[in-house]
């Protein structure tokens, strides 16, 4: 199976290559993430920030994580979508969201975090593990 990604966004301005695998795929319910991807949730793939190479220009938002962490967006400034997410507990690593990619297979949510967050519209897999908010884990 390949571990190589690609993606793109809905403008197709923005576009990306990734030499995987990720760390860990995740799902996340928090305030922000609703807010950004405008629906209940984001699902993001974790790599080193080395394995990726990106093309088209990038717009930024900064914020503070409730753990004394910034957080950058990166978002394609034309039509929107996020397309990454860092956050300065681990600047060498990249967050990108699944539904910007081309072809995911292999991908499954392992993780939910943030889920004291998540609305009741929002409906849950039954087999992935959750955290009420970010769990202290690190990538290797
Ligand atoms: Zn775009
Ligand atoms: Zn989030």
């Amino acid at each position: 199976m390949t571990n190589k990604y690609s993606g793109k966004c809905l403008c197709g301005a923005v576009t990306y290559e990734i030499d995987g695998p990720p760390v860990i795929v995740a799902q996340c319910h928090c305030e922000e993430c609703r807010r950004l991807s405008g629906t209940g949730h984001t699902v993001g793939a974790v790599f080193s920030a080395q394995a990726v190479t990106l093309s088209g220009e990038l717009a930024e938002f900064n914020y503070n994580s409730g753990k004394a962490s910034e957080v950058t967006r990166a978002f394609c400034p034309s039509c929107g979508s996020p397309i990454y997410g860092t956050n300065t507990r681990m600047p060498d690593h990249q967050t990108f969201t699944l539904g910007t990619m081309d072809v995911t297979t292999g991908l499954e949510v392992q993780v939910v975090i943030f889920e004291r967050d998540k609305k009741h519209w929002d409906q849950l897999g039954e087999d992935v593990v959750s955290f009420p908010t970010q769990p202290d884990w690190k990538p290797a």
